[in-house]
């Protein structure tokens, strides 16, 4: 399957079925699986044997669905987990442990800065946030002798500053840690982050993958070319015997494997956020289209930006895509294709001015959601942030004026129209 382009992958990888079989992915809505001796049970249990027994640990379908996400990033193993924020959780939590530290991007997504920022501090495990522009040497400063871990958005939300992956790939290895990149925005058909060095992405594919905004889901690809073997002292969970496992050795048993076979046989054993095959499914049709979505969502997008930079009543744009964009360089050098459908923007009138806006929409829908089929509107400063003053705002790095507009696939020209009236409205 991995000779095949991108656009092939979408439709093809995960679900192979043989004679007989169905020709679509079938949704396997069964907690258990049926086996005709004990002894077969039992070399499961001590994952002598792989086969499914239970939908928390494995289920065909989620299996077929995190296959193809796998190879289209282009890594050699993944699964699927019940929201985007337990893919992070997971990816994180599988190579830390209480008194550990990481380095995360200070631009993250909110949901995942509350994680590593306050969750994960009650566990034992400390996070420093550094600026995603500071230079090499910046960054090595953060680093201490138990950080395990460089987390970074490839186009981070909302804020959509564009990484730069080969310099957060050559940080994490000269410290002897793997880069996890949070590639939601960008999906891989804009962006493999493994080619660029990254060595874990994780997925909210509720977003841009499932495209459709119908279901919570996330998923974890291993690239297999962190070589945990060569840090053994750091990473004890994947190189020391595991004790719940009769004492496997997950680097011995399971090689390039041994991530993603720990946080399935281990995290969600114990944690159990599982994503449910029926929304597998559902995801899985999504991806079918996403090479066709993602171009569309980053034309409209551009044509978008474009009508708003000209706009005399914005006060600012912010799209990578735009030439006059501080990210533009770097989004031409590793999403060349285009970014992803979010921009952000400003109005001359300021906080007051950016609701009054929203409200005079016809077509675009204010919800708490991006990347979907359809253009939607959320004000943070009136929303997610609302708790915030206009100081604070400023502080997260969330102008009180920003409006963020995930760019659909519909008829660009239908989504300016109803920017451009609900702008000729507004004092
Ligand atoms: C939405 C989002 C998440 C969280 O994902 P859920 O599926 O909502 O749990 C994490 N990272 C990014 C970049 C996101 O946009």
């Amino acid at each position: 399957m991995s000779n095949y382009q991108i656009e092939t992958k979408c439709i093809q990888s995960g679900w192979h079925p043989k004679k007989g079989e169905p020709r679509v992915l079938p949704i396997y809505q069964s907690t258990t699986f049926k086996y005709d001796t004990s002894d077969q049970m039992g070399r499961l249990f001590d994952l002598e044997d792989s086969g499914y027994f239970y939908t928390r640990l494995q289920n065909p379908t989620n299996d077929a669905v995190a296959e193809k996400i796998c190879e289209l990033e282009g890594g050699v193993a993944a699964m699927l987990t019940s929201s985007g924020q337990a893919a992070n959780y997971y990816a994180v939590f599988n190579i830390c442990e209480a008194g550990d530290h990481m380095i995360c991007s200070s631009t993250v997504y909110g949901g995942t800065f509350n994680l590593f920022g306050a969750t994960l501090k009650k566990q034992g495990i400390e996070c420093t946030f550094i600026d995603p522009d500071a230079s090499l040497e910046e960054i090595s400063q953060a680093f201490r002798p138990n950080t395990k871990v460089l987390f970074a958005e490839t186009i981070a939300n909302p804020a959509l500053v564009v990484l730069d992956i080969e310099k957060f790939a050559k940080s994490a290895h000269d410290h002897g840690v793997p880069l996890i990149v949070d590639n939601t925005f960008a999906t891989p058909i804009n962006c493999r982050p493994f080619e660029w060095g990254a060595d874990i992405v994780t997925h909210s594919t509720t977003k841009y993958m499932d495209g459709h905004a119908m279901c919570v889901g996330g998923c974890i690809v291993d690239s297999g070319n962190f070589d945990w073997n060569q840090y053994a002292d750091k990473f004890p969970g994947l190189t020391q015997p595991d004790d719940t496992y009769h004492g496997i050795v997950y680097t011995e048993k399971f090689g390039k494997a041994a991530y993603i076979t720990k946080a399935t046989s281990q995290i969600m054993r114990d944690l159990g956020s599982i994503q449910s095959p029926q929304n597998a499914f559902l995801l899985n049709v999504g991806l079918e289209t996403l090479h066709l979505r993602m171009p569309r969502h980053c034309e409209n997008a551009r044509k978008v930006a474009e009508f708003l930079n000209s706009n005399e009543k914005t006060a600012w744009v912010n799209f990578a895509g735009l030439k006059d964009n501080k990210y533009y360089d770097l989004a031409q050098k590793y999403m060349p294709n285009g970014t992803c459908g979010v921009i952000s923007f400003g109005l001359k009138g300021g906080r007051k001015a950016s609701v009054e806006f929203m409200d005079k929409l016809k077509m675009i829908a204010i919800v708490t959601h991006v990347a979907d089929a359809r253009t939607c509107v959320l004000h943070p400063a009136s929303h997610t942030h609302r708790q915030m003053t206009d100081e604070q705002l400023v502080e997260a790095g969330v102008a009180p004026d920003l409006i963020r507009l995930s760019v659909g696939i519909e008829n660009a020209q239908d989504i300016i129209s109803d920017l451009e009236q609900a702008l000729e409205d507004i004092s």
